[in-house]
């Protein structure tokens, strides 16, 4: 899998990248996926990790050459910091999923809204568990404005489907799709932009192109951030599927007893995933025990059993860490390894993009001259 992803990504650098800002927003289609990268499935898990993948192409490119691609890996890496800064929005999210059964609310998980591009999208998304960014933002602005559907089952169905689910981009750009990421900015999906970035392939369709914002006046005070650390403590390391990275590791993982693979089944996750998702999620575990000899997948009784303290890899605001605050009697005890990068870029993500892009200079600096993750 590892071979695998690299060689996508070696393609894509060669052949998509230079285009990509030209020819990024359209959508032709999932026959059709050489203008963008198609690398979340990979970079959500860390099988690619997304600070080499930028340290790779600035080794290749001037940074103007490719800046709109190093802009949207930055999303992803700002939005999981804004998340650890504000843990309540995911709480929030969690708990106010509506139990909900009404006709339009199946007619839209079955692709049966007579909307035909939407209807193709739910197909697309339950078959390749993929939706280009411009169809998962007209995708969402049509679910929550011309179907009047709840946001929050949005957010859970796509998460289901995804093979990229992740708990900061997903929860965070559906709030912003419905007006309440950026308060009293919404974003609406229109007709014209829908007919020309997927090169005339859906024409016609009716969607409510009028619609005010959500309305959520919650105002989230930061929350400090976990404190994360670099270096071993303990003799055993448990890491979840979030980052499966094992480039430049394995002499850090060389030094543990036991590195310790744990994926969590539907039975302890709030929002439940398809079958082909945690299948996905195993053949990525299995691909990592390949590579790191002393590892070993463990079920979640034998993580409650483990007596002694035990190392984490942080796996960030989640089902995962969720799971830990939930069954672990002690949660104190125990010692959370994080990126370096991670640590560095997160004080950059308390405000707006805005605000961490005027940033990105100092970032990249940093990841220039800082590739020994955890030493
Ligand atoms: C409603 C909605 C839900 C989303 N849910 C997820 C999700 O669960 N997981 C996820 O990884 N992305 C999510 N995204 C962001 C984005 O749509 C995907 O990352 C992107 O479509 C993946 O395709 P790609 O790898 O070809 O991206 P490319 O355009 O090639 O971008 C390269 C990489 O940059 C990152 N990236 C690009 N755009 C964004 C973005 N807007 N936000 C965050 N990261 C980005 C991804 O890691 C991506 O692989 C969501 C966007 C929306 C509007």
């Amino acid at each position: 899998m590892y071979e695998k992803a690299d060689q996508e990504k070696l393609e894509f650098i060669q052949n998509g990248l230079k285009e990509y800002s030209l020819h990024r927003n359209y959508d032709f289609g999932p026959k059709s996926r050489k203008n963008i990268s198609n690398l979340s499935k990979y970079i959500s898990h860390r099988i690619i990790n997304e600070y080499d993948l930028i340290r790779e192409i600035l080794s290749q490119y001037k940074l103007q050459k490719v800046d709109k691609f190093v802009q949207e890996v930055f999303w992803r890496v700002y939005w999981k910091g804004w998340l650890e800064h504000r843990h309540e929005v995911w709480r929030d999210f969690i708990n106010s999923i509506p139990s909900y059964s009404n006709e339009d609310y199946k007619n839209a998980i079955n692709g049966k809204t007579g909307i035909e591009c939407f209807d193709d999208w739910v197909n697309e998304l339950k078959t390749e568990n993929y939706l280009h960014n411009h169809s998962r933002m007209w995708f969402a602005s049509i679910w929550i404005f011309t179907l009047n559907l709840p946001w929050e089952l949005g957010a859970r169905f796509f998460m289901k489907y995804l093979f990229d689910g992740d708990a900061a981009s997903n929860t965070l750009s559906w709030r912003w799709v419905a007006g309440i990421q950026t308060q009293g900015k919404n974003y609406v999906a229109r007709e014209s932009n829908i007919r020309k970035f997927t090169n005339q392939r859906y024409m016609n369709i009716a969607l409510n192109e009028n619609a005010l914002p959500l309305e959520n006046h919650k105002i989230y005070s930061l929350n400090e951030v976990r404190q994360l650390h670099t270096k071993q403590k303990y003799k055993n390391i448990v890491l979840f599927e979030s980052d499966l990275n094992v480039n430049g590791r394995q002499s850090f993982f060389e030094n543990y007893e036991n590195v310790y693979l744990l994926l969590l089944e539907n039975t302890n996750r709030n929002l439940k995933l398809d079958d082909a998702v945690l299948n996905f999620k195993k053949t990525l575990q299995e691909a990592f025990k390949s590579e790191i000899t002393n590892s070993k997948i463990i079920n979640e009784d034998d993580i409650k059993n483990l007596n002694e303290g035990f190392d984490v890899l942080y796996p960030a605001i989640g089902e995962n860490m969720d799971f830990l605050n939930r069954e672990i009697k002690d949660i104190n005890k125990l010692h959370f390894i994080g990126a370096k990068e991670d640590i560095f870029c997160w004080q950059y993500s308390k405000k707006g993009f805005f605000n961490f892009k005027k940033n990105i200079p100092q970032v990249i600096n940093f990841l220039l001259h800082e590739d020994d993750l955890f030493n």
